[in-house]
């Protein structure tokens, strides 16, 4: 097979490839706790990330959708050898093939799917200790947005219960190709010491996605069908509020009333 010069940008990927080294550089650098094995690479494209991740004293892994991107990284990046997963990040079972072995995930992500990164990402949490990449800035914020905020959402409250969340910095559009139509923001999470909830997470989950269903209304009337058979509960202050006013731990305590 001849040797690829460059991938061609595909729209249904998400392709937008950065071609800021320094940008690169950075970000490979928000990467730095230890006590992981292996680090993954969620759709490297090109290569612009992962040439600093090859640099790290640790066993770094990519994962790309693009039957192209994966022929251009096997030309070019003899040191990944087979570190080259071509699979679909959403799809393939991370867990087994690291063999229930931590690690962390970083990436220039593809926007197109950049929610649903989030929540498996959720899924596998007690795999994955730190997190790091770039979104679109309206996603990056979304996740690292604290109560009281318009952008604050269910996002905000499933990562930050689990993550330590931080907006680390902004990237403007000139730096890819193609450039994207927004800003990007690049953030990182890390793992809470104690990331078990003390309530039920499954409720927990389907009460922060029913309530932020309905932004607008009061959790009273948002929450009405956990409200059943609970009467006493209707007095209480937290139900005047709506979600957006909710800390996580306000969460965590409805939770703990409707278990
Ligand atoms: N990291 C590169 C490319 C960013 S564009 C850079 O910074 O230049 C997003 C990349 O994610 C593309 O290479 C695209 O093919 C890949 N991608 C899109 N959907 C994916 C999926 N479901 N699983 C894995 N990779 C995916």
């Amino acid at each position: 097979m001849p040797i690829k010069t460059a991938v061609q940008p595909k729209k249904h990927l998400g392709q937008h490839f950065l071609k800021d080294l320094n940008i690169a550089q950075q970000i490979a650098q928000t990467l730095s706790l230890s006590g992981y094995k292996h680090i993954l690479e969620i759709g490297p494209g090109m290569g612009v990330l992962t040439q600093f991740l090859l640099e790290k004293d640790i066993e770094t892994f990519v994962i790309e959708i693009d039957k192209e991107s994966v022929a251009y990284l096997q030309a070019h990046f003899t040191k990944l050898k087979d570190h080259i997963l071509s699979e679909d990040f959403l799809a393939f079972d991370l867990v087994s093939y690291f063999a229930k072995e931590p690690f962390a995930i970083i990436g220039n992500f593809p926007y197109n799917i950049s929610s649903q990164i989030v929540f498996k990402l959720l899924e596998i949490r007690a795999f994955v200790p730190e997190f790091a990449g770039m979104f679109q800035k309206e996603v990056a914020e979304r996740i690292c947005e604290r109560p009281g905020s318009k952008s604050y959402g269910i996002l905000s409250v499933l990562t930050q219960a689990f993550y330590e969340a931080e907006y680390l910095f902004t990237v403007p559009e000139h730096v890819f190709n193609p450039p994207p139509k927004v800003k990007s923001g690049v953030i990182r999470l890390r793992r809470k010491q104690d990331y078990t909830l003390p309530c039920d997470e499954k409720t927990f989950f389907t009460v922060v996605k029913t309530a932020f269903g309905q932004r607008r209304k009061t959790l009273r009337n948002s929450l009405k069908s956990f409200l059943i058979g609970k009467e006493h509960l209707k007095t209480e202050s937290l139900f005047d509020k709506r979600p957006e006013m909710l800390s996580v731990s306000d969460f965590i305590t409805l939770t703990q009333w409707f278990s």
